[in-house]
């Protein structure tokens, strides 16, 4: 903690919050003793050296279910456990004796050679696996603990890494898809995120943070990178007498109490960048509450401050010197996802491709490493949309990556289902689930495909699924947004259903602001009945829609 953080008190109302700059560092529940007791970044080399020469049984709890996380460790749901009783059983009863394993790519280009790597790992060590995150991640499952030492290897081989995928850490960033290539960008974040990973991922500083810490950058008017639901984001805007540079957004964040990030109204400008973000996230570390991990997120904090407060300590307390105002980001000019074929300023293109539900597989990421390399292209990056962008198509060579990557199951032209529908992990491998949720979107984009093959959509509608309240898939900020959970028929039968929530949107889905949805109260439709009811919002929303209304 820096010597000035402890300069703020608030008076105190009652219990201690776990606030480490204003109730001193006493772990307040189980988290924060294991926590302080060893540094989850340390058991790495206990991987390395124990549990992958002794196996699953040598793991303690504390490592298991604690420490692994900050090298993107989870273990995984048990096959054949129903959602009913996820409720019912203790944690270690759902649990499968394989994990989750999450690579991060913070936006990063992945080489053909990276691409190669990530399928080799999930062919040889994940059963064949691998989704591509809404954080962009490529998330594999049943991996071995014994295996830990030569995925890092391979990993490291090509500059990839786990280092705080999970955890209370600060998580992958999102960094714009088409940072550097675009002709209408406004800044390149490529510089700003190399930079703070350079200075800061991996640091023991700020590896006890009080929960998970999301970041994402961009500098494109897509705005593609939904900073309004991070802890912290960088907007690039243009200053008018600076010129370009960002817009410092705080405190956003989804789960089960859904809250959208503020603007501090500062201008950050790129040399700044890295030591507001810095800023940032010790605020967290030193006056997030660690008293209750439901109430930690830094959006609780921004609450209980407001924002003119949260920017006085940043730059009082934290950075020393005061930021310019700035101007707030333009509306969203082009869907944040960059599906299909778009020119970049060199002349060249980016191509944007749609998985089925973020969806691939270990033999597709070698065939899209290939596929990239063969038509001199230089790599791909990942999107918050569960898709992915090929850079640096040469023209010529087009239309061979279009039908090559069509040939492999990933489309440039997807379906309008096909393209704004994302899922979250679900019953498939996640514990928390109570429902599926890839294999139920993905019959359900195929059924409305078929049934809505020649209605016109001229505004996308999205569908995001999750498989329990937490809100991985983003629920609030879709149009039709799907929380999973065990509902009653008509006929008085149990079954696999969701609570529907409407209206939601993000400022890059071409809305003219974010907003969260809405819970429709009782409205609850079961997974088999999915088709039928989206396609009956879909007609009459067409039918009944105010003009351009979204
Ligand atoms: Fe698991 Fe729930 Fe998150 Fe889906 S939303 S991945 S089911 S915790």
């Amino acid at each position: 903690m820096t010597a000035q953080a402890t300069r703020v008190r608030q008076s105190r109302t009652g219990r201690s919050n776990g606030q480490w700059a204003v109730d001193g560092r006493e772990p307040l529940n189980h988290n924060e003793e294991f926590k302080a007791e060893d540094n989850g970044l340390n058991v790495r080399e206990r991987i390395e050296k124990v549990y992958a020469r002794e196996g699953f049984d040598a793991i303690p709890a504390d490592d298991l279910h604690g420490r692994f996380r900050w090298w993107g460790l989870y273990t995984q749901r048990k096959p054949g456990i129903d959602g009913g009783r996820t409720a019912q059983l203790e944690p270690h009863e759902l649990e499968d004796r394989f994990f989750m394993l999450r690579v991060r790519s913070d936006g990063e280009l992945l080489s053909p050679a990276a691409l190669a790597v990530l399928g080799s790992i999930s062919t040889d060590f994940a059963r064949g696996t691998a989704d591509i995150t809404d954080r962009q991640n490529i998330q594999y499952h049943w991996i071995s603990v014994e295996d830990m030492p030569e995925i890092w290897r391979r990993l490291e081989t090509v500059g990839l890494e786990t280092t705080e995928a999970c955890g209370d850490t600060p998580r992958g960033f999102l960094g714009s898809p088409v940072a550097g290539v675009a002709a209408d960008e406004i800044i390149d974040p490529t510089p700003v995120i190399a930079e703070i990973k350079r200075r800061y991922l991996g640091d023991p500083e700020l590896a006890n943070l009080p929960r998970k810490f999301k970041s994402a950058i961009t500098g494109h008017p897509s705005l593609d990178v939904a900073h309004e639901i991070n802890d912290v984001s960088l907007v690039g805007v243009v200053h008018p007498e600076l010129g370009p540079g960002y817009d410092l957004w705080v405190g956003g964040a989804l789960s089960t109490t859904p809250r959208l990030a503020e603007r501090l109204g500062t201008f950050v400008t790129a040399e700044q960048a890295p030591d507001v973000w810095h800023g940032v996230i010790r605020i967290f570390r030193d006056y997030g509450y660690r008293r209750l991990r439901t109430k930690a997120r830094l959006k609780f904090l921004l609450a209980e401050w407001g924002t003119e407060k949260f920017r006085e300590v940043l730059e009082n307390e934290y950075l020393g010197y005061r930021l310019a105002d700035g101007p707030a980001p333009a509306r969203a000019t082009s869907p944040g996802d960059h599906v299909g074929v778009h020119e970049q300023k060199d002349g060249r293109s980016y191509v944007g491709a749609a998985p089925v539900v973020g969806r691939v597989s270990g033999s597709t990421l070698t065939d899209v490493g290939t596929l990239v390399e063969r038509v001199g292209a230089s790599g791909v990056r990942l999107t918050a949309h569960q898709k992915l962008v090929v850079l640096d198509v040469p023209s010529d060579r087009v239309e061979e990556l279009v039908e090559g990557l069509e040939a492999i199951g990933l489309s440039t032209r997807p379906s309008p289902f096909r393209r704004n529908t994302v899922a979250c992990t679900g019953i498939e491998f996640c514990k928390l689930a109570i429902v599926d949720t890839k294999d139920t979107a993905a019959a359900t984009i195929a059924e409305l495909e078929q049934r809505l093959a020649g209605v016109e959509l001229d505004t996308p509608i999205s569908l995001h699924v999750n498989g329990c309240p937490n809100s991985c898939a983003r629920i609030q900020t879709a149009d039709i947004g799907l929380k999973g959970q065990i509902i009653t028929t008509d006929d008085g039968e149990q079954v696999p259903g969701f609570q529907v929530h409407l209206g939601g949107g993000l400022a890059s889905d071409d809305r003219e602001e974010g907003g969260l949805g809405r819970t429709v109260r009782g409205l609850k439709v079961a997974a088999a009945d999915l088709p039928d009811y989206v396609e009956r919002v879909v007609r009459r929303f067409l039918a009944e829609r105010d003009g351009t209304e979204t």
